[in-house]
């Protein structure tokens, strides 16, 4: 079984705009057209059971939107292979009775992300939002580290994460992108240890640059298996979560990545699917 937990879709009417507009800012292809339709196709093609939605409110206007169409997804396609998460905005004030309605919704937890939120993660707008969430026993899955749109820019380090794990204790905290993206030396050395969740997406092999990418051949480098295998024996292979970033990596690719480790089949299948099936109680 292949759970995918980390992959966005639009709506129908903007996915073309979105993914243009995404696509030129990274300077990196997409490998599905962004909706609904062609995460579908993509899952089939690449034999993965289910496929997690991360959506990202970027104001505070969108999020009871996004959550009711969230939960209208779910109704719709928790039986095909697809469930949404919610999502929250540092700015949302009532945010206590919307992590509540989210709760109500039968949603699974919540997608922050600290540098298209403009927020520090453990700035306190967020550590409560967190607090509440992890009351509510609701998975929070948060961007960490860099992200390829925005050079330079970390608002969830690793240290913060420490902050935040040091505040609220444990609970499902998952952490994209191996727990910050072109973060890893200090994710090793400030979070080993720490009861958290990392998923891989968009942090194993290499970058495939669109034809104007413009850094340097060092830059696409991400996780080496090697590399990976420390994030393993650190972590655990029960706290690492199979994840595409769909549609921003090729699924086969991913999955080729994690099957190719030197790793007992126990722990990959915990990596690609199970570690995930129970952190979703399904
Ligand atoms: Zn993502």
């Amino acid at each position: 079984m292949i759970i995918d937990m980390h992959t966005h879709i639009f709506p129908d009417k903007i996915a073309a705009a979105t993914i243009d507009k995404l696509s030129n800012v990274s300077h990196t292809p997409a490998f599905t057209d962004g909706t609904l339709n062609g995460l579908q196709k993509s899952m089939d093609a690449a034999q993965i059971n289910l496929s997690v939605v991360l959506p990202v409110a970027t104001n505070s206007k969108q999020v009871e939107k996004i959550n009711s169409s969230s939960a209208a997804l779910n109704e719709k396609f928790s039986g095909a292979g697809i469930i949404s998460l919610g999502c929250i905005h540092p700015d949302f004030t009532n945010y206590r009775a919307e992590l509540s309605r989210v709760k109500n919704y039968g949603l699974k937890g919540i997608k922050i992300h600290p540098v298209y939120q403009d927020t520090n993660l453990n700035d306190t707008k967020y550590m409560r939002i967190i607090d509440r969430a992890a009351e509510l026993d609701l998975i929070v899955v948060t961007h960490a580290g860099l992200d390829i749109g925005f050079p330079g820019v970390v608002k969830c380090s690793p240290q913060m994460i420490k902050n935040v794990v040091d505040e609220v204790g444990e609970f499902k905290f998952v952490l994209a992108h191996m727990g910050g993206w072109k973060n890893w030396d200090d994710v090793l050395k400030i979070l080993g240890g720490a009861k958290v969740y990392l998923d891989t997406s968009f942090s194993t092999g290499e970058i495939i640059p669109r034809r104007d990418f413009n850094w340097a051949a060092e830059d696409l480098k991400l996780l080496d298996a090697a590399q990976f295998m420390e994030f393993v024996k650190t972590f655990g292979a029960e706290k690492i979560l199979f994840g595409t970033d769909s549609p921003w990596t090729s699924p086969k690719t991913s999955i080729d990545f994690i099957k190719n480790l030197p790793l007992a089949d126990d722990d990959k299948n915990k990596i690609l699917g199970l570690n995930a099936k129970k952190l979703l109680s399904l």
